[in-house]
């Protein structure tokens, strides 16, 4: 076949872009449906960068593991007709030099293998003198310094364009999410590393078609530099994650519903108003310490008498009341009972802490 080739777009100046869109099947199945699902997508312009799956860690045994090495020339092809570079993910220090073979533009490293410091290691190592972008998704179980560790691994490696990705995390039992986003894990990753990029999965947080929208709304709220979503020319007859990946068409709904914004305006009038609104917070938040400062000079004093009076710290009966009290209290002022409880959870223990202070002195 005499295809029309087109020049593939250079991986790190697309990178540059923001919002980055990355899309493209859960797993490479067949060389029409890696080339019909890519070609359609960048007929709409939704996508900066194709994904796929060939090598696939599945959780239990005896589904399709992938179609392996094979399906890299697929996804060449796919990016001869399209320009649009292409990654996928890796496992091994073999699936490394295989996809780096088959001149791929960028890849991840899947929640199942961030988890494992030696696969991450061995990665890292086939990874040394390499130019190619790797994206790090969470690990599956909400810990940071996984996440940190296996970015530390492909910084030593000598990888220069580090993305990471926020995919979610697994917990037992039924929820509305496959995979909990517990957003503020994502948000501190962010705090620590603010010169990587922050990608949303929410395909994978969703497990579900209907839940991605909502996923990838608040990932755009929270100043994400991009998305990656899942879609597949024809996601019911999917052979892996057939509920969560979505059409190129449906892609095209879910992106023209977001509605995009931007970290910063240049509108003096709105700044002012977020200017006053930012100095209120300030005030509150120095009022909250001051009062809080006074309440653990009380919780001092408390500790002297208790001292004097051979008495416990911790009275349970006492510790209710105050939870139950204060509970009713915050809802009737728009508070959750979850915050409340954190908070006073938090007081408390500082509280004792004081008093076994003074206990012990
Ligand atoms: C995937 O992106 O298809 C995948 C397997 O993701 P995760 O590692 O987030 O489960
Ligand atoms: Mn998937």
């Amino acid at each position: 076949m005499t295809d029309k080739i087109i020049q593939r777009k250079n991986i790190h100046e697309v990178l540059r872009k923001r919002p980055v869109i990355i899309s493209g099947p859960c797993s490479a199945e067949t060389e029409e449906q890696v080339v019909d699902t890519a070609t359609s997508l960048a007929e709409l312009g939704l996508i900066d960068i194709l994904r796929a799956g060939i090598w696939k860690p599945r959780t239990r045994p005896g589904s399709f593991e992938g179609i392996g090495t094979k399906g890299l020339p697929w996804l060449q092809r796919a990016r001869d007709l399209t320009g649009l570079p292409f990654m996928v993910e890796v496992a091994s220090a073999r699936q490394v030099e295989d996809a780096l073979h088959f001149e791929t533009d960028a890849l991840w490293i899947g929640a199942r293998s961030t988890v494992n410091p030696i696969s991450v290691q061995e990665i890292a190592n086939a990874l040394r003198g390499t130019e190619i972008p790797v994206f790090i998704k969470n690990p599956m179980n909400p810990d940071l310094e996984l996440w940190t560790g296996a970015l530390e691994r492909v910084a030593q490696a000598g990888v220069k364009n580090i993305g990471l990705i926020h995919r979610g995390f697994s917990v037992f039992g039924n929820t509305e999410y496959r995979n909990a986003p517990m957003w503020h894990l994502a948000i501190e990753m962010r705090r620590r590393n603010p010169e990587l990029m922050m990608i949303n999965d929410p395909a994978h947080i969703s497990g579900r078609r209907d839940l991605i929208p909502a996923v990838a709304q608040k990932a755009v709220d929270l100043d994400f530099d991009g998305l990656m979503i899942e879609s597949h020319i024809n996601p019911e007859c999917a052979w892996t994650d057939k509920n969560q990946q979505v059409t190129p068409e449906g892609l095209r709904t879910i992106l023209n519903g977001i509605v995009w914004r931007k970290e910063k305006s240049e509108e003096a009038a709105f700044n002012t108003a977020l200017e006053q609104l930012r100095d209120q917070i300030n005030n509150i938040d120095d009022e909250l310490l001051l009062l809080l400062g006074k309440r653990m000079q009380i919780a001092d004093q408390i500790g002297i008498y208790k001292k004097e009076n051979n008495i416990t710290i911790l009275q349970t009966a006492r510790w209710n009341e105050i939870l139950q009290r204060e509970t009713a209290k915050g809802e009737a002022l728009g508070l959750s009972p979850d915050f409340v409880k954190t908070y006073l959870e938090a007081i408390h223990m500082e509280s004792i802490n004081h008093q076994n202070n003074v206990m012990t002195k």
